[in-house]
């Protein structure tokens, strides 16, 4: 017979987006009841599992729609020293990670000189720290280097060693000796010594990506691969491997693998892994002014963006190839123009009935009023990241102008138009806590506190209706609505539970909630309470 658990005392997230008070049972074939107490315990069976958790929230597991896990885990085999605020933390930094990670010959990351007050870090800074392991720390803009003097060691750099064509080897003034700090040419004296990471590093760091997810109350992503090495899939495959249960991972390959996508892909997809989608690039981002503008940037009248398409009619043809084949189809479009792009692409594609999977739009950023009014149908999808809202307010004001930045992620009025609209992180470029994403669509607050009341706040969207989006929304992209999404008996047990009831907060106090439980499959994959 099934292990039945049973959850009581908490409020629920109900279908019907409404939260109530009441238990929830389940085992591994998924919820058996959900909602008054009593009714509850009597379909538990006889012995179940009883977890009394007053104030929680039961929620569907979170399903993030727009993740890039293998490249975070690979950042979280770095040290990240960009939040250092002295000496001191930058010791303490390096060495918990050399506790962390002990297998990784190199300690590699970042650091950033402002966030101590401006002096240039030397390898006297390091060298204890790391103790005799090699060290390179790009600086944030990527222009310089710091190393340790065991690096230096590696990479044959001495005080007679000349500087490279392009770059610079900065010296102590006195002694001529290498400070540690590798002026732009001057770095690849050092990089091209670093060896790239062990297969099984690369296994163990994504495995812990994925208990991070599992952490944030995260039970299923929509992964997106930039660039393809085939590797990539079986490091995926052997991470979820090593735990009996946990996050479930909907797979998108770049666009050009399609071939390779559709001759795998049934040998691929198990229980958790599934290569269902295929990403394609319009253009870049509107921070790089590589968006894609019907008009010319508010700043810069002689500029409307890029198309990053290298061959537009072949770019055509492998989308409508991957759709016929029901290959699920992202675009990734931020400027008016490249949403626009994948409009008129996927409208073809409809009106020509090739297959039924899932057309997104990713990101979905800087639409025109006619590019939302051109979204609703069912199987056309708007993919956002909430979160993205608190670094673009103040500058996409400045690069659209008022009357285009205002209708900047429009999620109401693609709500209103019954939309799909699909919620993800965009991890690691922005946090992976579902929460952060929510709070951002309730309240669009901007990081630099420009709009405090809410950047456009006509398109803020209700709680409710977020958390949707974080999970039903992304189940009915992975094409499983009718079995993953909801608080419903028969659905799957993918659960988040966190400690408080978030629909009854101030909405700024939305982040201050934690994830307690997360339940994969009836199997609780994270616990913290
Ligand atoms: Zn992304």
């Amino acid at each position: 017979m099934e292990e039945v658990t049973l959850i009581e005392d908490v409020f629920l997230f109900l279908p019907d987006r409404f939260t109530e008070p009441g238990a929830i049972a389940f085992g591994s074939s998924g919820i058996l009841a959900v909602g008054e107490k009593s009714a509850v315990r009597m379909k538990a069976g006889p012995k179940p599992r009883i977890l009394s958790l007053p104030g929680a929230l039961v929620l569907p597991g979170f399903c993030d729609a727009h993740t890039h896990m293998i490249w975070g885990a690979q950042q979280r085999t770095r040290v990240d020293l960009r939040s250092a605020r002295n000496r001191g933390e930058i010791t303490q930094k390096i060495r918990t990670w050399r506790k962390e990670n002990p297998t990784l010959p190199w300690i590699l990351g970042q650091w950033d000189e402002s966030a101590w007050g401006g002096d240039l870090p030397g390898r006297d800074w390091v060298d204890e720290a790391a103790a005799g392991k090699p060290l390179f720390l790009t600086r944030a803009d990527m222009h310089s280097a710091l190393v340790n003097s065991r690096a230096l060691e590696i990479a044959g750099i001495g005080s007679a060693t000349p500087d490279p064509p392009g770059g610079k080897i900065v010296r102590d003034p006195k002694t001529g000796a290498p400070t540690g700090i590798l002026l732009e040419n001057a770095m690849d004296l050092v990089v091209g010594k670093i060896p790239p990471l062990a297969r099984e590093d690369r296994v163990r760091a994504l495995r812990s990506s994925f208990h991070l997810a599992h952490s944030c109350g995260v039970t299923a992503v929509h992964d997106i691969l930039y660039q393809l090495s085939w590797e990539d899939l079986e490091i995926h495959q052997a991470a979820l491997a090593q735990d009996p249960e946990g996050l479930k991972v909907y797979m998108r390959v770049p666009l050009q693998h399609l071939d390779r996508l559709l001759s795998e892909r049934a040998e691929l997809s198990s229980r958790r892994f599934a290569l269902d989608g295929v990403k394609g690039f319009i253009d870049g981002a509107l921070g790089s002014t590589t968006a894609w503008l019907e008009k010319p940037y508010a700043h810069d009248p002689s500029h409307t963006g890029i198309t990053c398409i290298e061959n537009i009619p072949e770019f055509k043809e492998s989308v409508k190839r991957a759709a016929q084949a029901d290959v699920s189809v992202s675009l990734h479009a931020i400027g008016d123009a490249a949403i626009g792009f994948a409009q008129d692409l996927y409208g073809e594609i409809i009106e020509q009935r090739r297959g039924k999977a899932p057309l997104r739009i990713e990101h979905f950023q800087h639409p025109g009023k006619k590019h939302i009014e051109a979204m609703g149908h069912p199987r056309m999808f708007a993919s956002i990241q909430p979160a993205h809202i608190l670094d673009d307010a103040s500058s996409a004001e400045e690069r659209l102008g008022p009357e285009r930045a205002a209708l900047s992620y429009p999620i109401k009025s693609l709500l209103a138009r019954g939309c799909p609209v699909v919620f993800g992180s965009d991890w690691d470029v922005a946090d992976l806590n579902p929460l952060v994403g929510l709070r951002a669509a309730v309240r669009r607050v901007d990081k630099a506190n420009r709009f405090p009341f809410g950047w456009h706040r006509e398109q803020a969207i209700g709680l409710a209706e977020a958390i949707e989006a974080y999970t039903w929304a992304g189940a009915r992209a992975a094409g499983i609505a009718d079995r993953v999404g909801k608080l419903l008996p028969g659905m799957a047990a993918d659960l988040a539970v966190l400690d408080r009831d978030i629909t009854s907060l101030p909405s700024e106090k939305i982040t201050e909630a934690k994830t307690i439980l997360t339940v994969v499959a009836g199997k609780m994959v994270h616990r913290n309470d």
